[in-house]
């Protein structure tokens, strides 16, 4: 299994660093969220859009899918066949379907949008499935656990307050990609703003008894990141700073 980090950063439009994973698992690869410019990035990084079999969206706000009209177009315009299948919460079929009439755009391959809720599995192939779970944050989110059979091998929790009682469902998870848009010193405004703290990301990697933890959804307000990083290795030691383009290799 194969990672690579494609954004890491939020929330600000127009920032080249905005959130998007690619999860490479032999011929499936998944696309985890599609932040704006996410297509420059997916390419830089030496993928084809025409590889990406599945694409899972969190949430719909913009830091998270203002990547996805633009890169499904892309597949088109460079002949794209393959089906694609893309998970979501309740209402990316609208998104979707208005983005493509307003845009007189037609996809000349077949997009399979899935609907989900909390506890729904997604098949994606080759024994690999996708449970959802409920985030807690200021629209309706999902976080997933990319599964092989009874092995969680990587956990994808952003945009939420930490899932205390979710931990379980992540066990022994070789990844837990988790939000950390605050310091442990702001921890108020990562309760204003329905996000987690670097120290809250150690914690619930610490319960889920996670291989290791890489902290995401930084915001852009942290000049020195490493400060996030120091904060949350007091209590989850094999913790990593996403970084732009970084890769991860299980
Ligand atoms: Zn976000
Ligand atoms: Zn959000």
């Amino acid at each position: 299994m194969r990672l690579a980090f494609l954004g890491c950063s939020a929330p600000y439009p127009g920032s080249e660093d905005l959130p998007a994973v690619v999860g490479e698992f032999g011929r499936v690869i998944a696309l985890l969220d599609a932040g704006e410019g996410v297509q420059a990035r997916l390419f830089k990084a030496g993928y084809s859009p025409v590889r990406i079999t599945h694409i899972l969206i969190t949430h719909l706000h913009g830091d998270h899918v203002l990547g996805l009209v633009p890169l499904i177009q892309s597949m088109s315009l460079i002949g794209r066949e393959r089906p694609l299948h893309v998970i979501g919460p309740p209402g990316l079929a609208q998104y979707f379907r208005s983005s493509f009439d307003a845009l007189y755009f037609d996809p000349p391959f077949y997009i399979e949008v899935s609907e989900v809720g909390p506890g729904d599995a997604v098949d994606l192939g080759r024994g690999l499935s996708a449970v959802t779970g409920e985030a807690q944050h200021t629209v309706p989110t999902l976080y997933y656990v990319i599964r092989r059979g009874d092995r969680a091998l990587v956990g994808y929790v952003t945009d939420t307050r930490p899932l205390y009682e979710a931990a379980g469902s992540l066990k022994g998870v070789r990844v837990l990609i988790h939000d950390s848009a605050f310091s442990a010193d702001d921890e108020a405004l990562a309760r204003e703003r329905y996000h987690s703290t670097s120290v809250e990301a150690a914690e619930i990697a610490r319960l889920a008894d996670a291989g290791m933890l890489v902290l995401y959804h930084i915001s852009a307000r942290y000049h020195e990141r490493e400060r996030l990083l120091r904060e949350a290795r007091r209590f989850f030691r094999n913790t990593y700073l996403c970084s732009k383009f970084m890769k991860v290799l299980v």
